[in-house]
């Protein structure tokens, strides 16, 4: 039977309820008490003190979808099947009360008699050293152990630095050959979107002293997190989360905006999936109070608008839409967030605000460009010199690839390693200006990556023809 998104989510939490869990509303995307993390990129981040300790849960068994956002994963939206930047994240939590054994049934017995899903193209995977997983997997499931994978501490160990830490145990779908890579080998672990990951199950049972000694924990606790719209996605059988039932009729608000069609280039389908996800985040971003600035928070919201809104030109969609496309989201995802509704007016503002600023930025580029080419020529040069091509991109936001675009058509360049040298600069300087601490694997690599997955498509611009690239 094909489930909706909205579906998916009731029944996964039902069914976690009927288990003994507490159900929970999703937490802000905004971490609370939590230095180390920009954005809430996991079911278990906002839970991180229930498992350290700090604070006594509601109940040790909890069960929570919630909306995540990964910057990390900007230079893959659009163009694999499974990646967004917003995605909401199924979970169910132990904190000190079932383990493995019945976090794998269960996760089982979800899959293959609540959803549905054909066993036979479930892979699960486990950490090469966790026999008791492998066996669980084997002896009490019936999975056949050359269905088993076993993989290395990068892949199926969950740790950071000391503290709780442990082995993990994924389930992959095979979606069959035609999403194969057709590379030799391609097989569960292969980074094609045939087998496609839809399940982590976090096994916290060590404690690391930060010497990789690992003792065996008192309190075991479980972790596990399975992407909504891509389990929607093999549920309803389509291309890519972009093409389930509430995300596609976001995308089809895209198409009908720009006038053109899904599937009509390959290029063209990156920005539709490009904006289609970035408004999905912005649109979150904006119900849970963060406001579009040039620091932090601000600063990843600014980029995703400004991002999706030069897309958006690519596309040939002339004036404001981004606000109008927020209402898609809303009708969407209201029923999972109501907040979203409570906020539309806001929302519909914010965007709007933002994308009149984006416009005069436009123009405001275009003057100062200008005046550079009239220096350029005085001085004789044909290169535009790293330091002015970065005093465009940081203090004026405007897009690199347009200043690149028309500079060309003028038959000038750009020195792009001077550019690079500026961006390294103000990415070093960023990372000593903020507090980094590691508390319970909190991702302490987050904000290196919010400045690399912000800054990196501006500096990656040797792909001229790569249109993703803002
Ligand atoms: P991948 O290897 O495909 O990038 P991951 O191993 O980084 O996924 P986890 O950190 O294990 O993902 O997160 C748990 C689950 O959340 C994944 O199994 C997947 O279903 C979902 N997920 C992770 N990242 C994304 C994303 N960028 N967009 C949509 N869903 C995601
Ligand atoms: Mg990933
Ligand atoms: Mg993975
Ligand atoms: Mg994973």
């Amino acid at each position: 039977k094909e489930y909706g998104v909205n579906e998916l989510r009731r029944m996964f939490l039902d069914f976690f309820e009927s288990k003994g869990h507490l159900k929970m509303k999703s937490f802000s995307l905004v971490p609370h008490n939590d230095k180390s993390l920009l954005l809430i990129n996991s079911g278990m981040a906002p839970l991180k003190p229930y498992f350290t300790g700090a604070e006594i849960p509601p109940r040790r068994r909890v069960t929570t979808c919630q909306k995540c956002i990964r910057t990390g994963d900007i230079e893959n939206v659009g163009k694999t099947a499974r990646h967004g930047t917003f995605f909401e994240m199924l979970g169910n939590f132990s904190f000190g009360d079932y383990f493995k054994d019945e976090a794998i049934h269960w996760s089982w017995e979800f899959l293959t008699e609540v959803i549905g899903l054909d066993p036979n193209r479930l892979y699960p995977s486990v950490y090469l050293e966790d026999d008791e997983a492998f066996n669980i997997w084997n002896k009490e499931i019936g999975i056949p152990a050359d269905r088993i994978f076993k993989f290395g501490k990068e892949d199926n160990f969950w740790e950071h630095g000391a503290g709780p830490c442990g082995p993990c145990s994924e389930i992959y779908y095979d979606r069959g050959e035609k999403y194969g890579c057709g590379k030799p080998g391609c097989t569960v672990g292969c980074d094609c979107d045939r087998y496609m990951e839809i399940w982590n199950n976090v096994f916290t049972q060590f404690d690391n002293d930060g010497n990789n000694n690992y003792t065996e924990l008192t309190q075991k606790n479980i972790d596990t997190g399975m992407g909504l719209e891509r389990l929607a996605s093999v549920v309803q059988d389509v291309d890519s989360i972009f093409d389930v039932d509430t995300v596609r009729a976001l995308r089809d608000k895209v198409c009908e905006m720009a006038h053109c069609k899904y599937h009509e280039s390959d290029e063209k389908d990156v920005s539709i999936r490009l904006i289609t996800d970035h408004i999905r985040s912005a649109t979150f971003m904006i119900s849970d109070g963060i406001m579009p600035t040039n620091e932090g928070r601000g600063y990843v919201l600014r980029r995703l608008i400004r991002r999706a809104a030069r897309h958006g030109r690519l596309l040939g969609i002339e004036g404001k839409f981004l606000a109008k496309l927020s209402e898609t989201v809303i009708e969407g995802s209201k029923d999972g967030y109501p907040e979203l509704e409570e906020k539309r007016d806001f929302i519909v503002k914010v965007l709007s605000q933002e994308e009149d600023k984006f416009n005069k930025t436009i123009d405001q580029g275009l003057g100062i460009l200008a005046q550079m080419e009239e220096d350029m020529k005085a001085a004789g040069t044909q290169t535009l010199s790293g330091a002015d091509a970065f005093k465009l991109y940081d203090t004026y936001g405007f897009p690199m690839d347009l200043t690149k675009e028309i500079l060309e058509e003028k038959g000038y360049g750009i020195d792009e390693d001077g550019f690079k040298a500026c961006m390294e600069e103000q990415r070093t300087k960023a990372r000593t200006a903020r507090e980094v601490t590691n508390y319970m694997g909190a991702d302490a690599t987050v904000y290196d990556e919010i400045d690399a997955a912000v800054t990196s498509e501006f500096v990656g611009y040797d792909h001229l023809t790569d249109q993703s690239k803002v």
